[in-house]
């Protein structure tokens, strides 16, 4: 019998993702809300990064790439402290 294969990190999923009404959307980041949990790089990585320092959430671009604005929806809804900001 063969040993079972290792266990994959997977995407965070949150159901209740909001529906961003037009393209494109732009946003900001409250890096004092931001508690560090990785779950909005997890979901949307050419959008979101985290510093060296504190881990605390870094923009890479204010608007999603095109073909990230799921991922992007995600990451809003995913985020535990509210950080995450869709502006006009
Ligand atoms: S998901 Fe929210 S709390 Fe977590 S790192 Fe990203 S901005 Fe910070």
């Amino acid at each position: 019998m063969s040993p079972p294969e290792p266990r994959r990190p997977s995407r965070p999923r949150c159901p209740a993702a909001p529906v961003m009404k037009e393209y494109p959307v732009r946003f900001t980041v409250d890096r004092a809300l931001c508690c560090s949990s990785g779950l909005c790089v997890l979901t949307a990585p050419d959008v979101f990064d985290q510093a060296d320092d504190d881990g605390r959430v870094v923009l890479l671009t204010s608007s999603p790439p095109d073909g990230e604005e799921a991922a992007v929806e995600e990451a809003v809804a995913c985020c535990p402290s509210g950080a995450i900001s869709v502006t006009d």
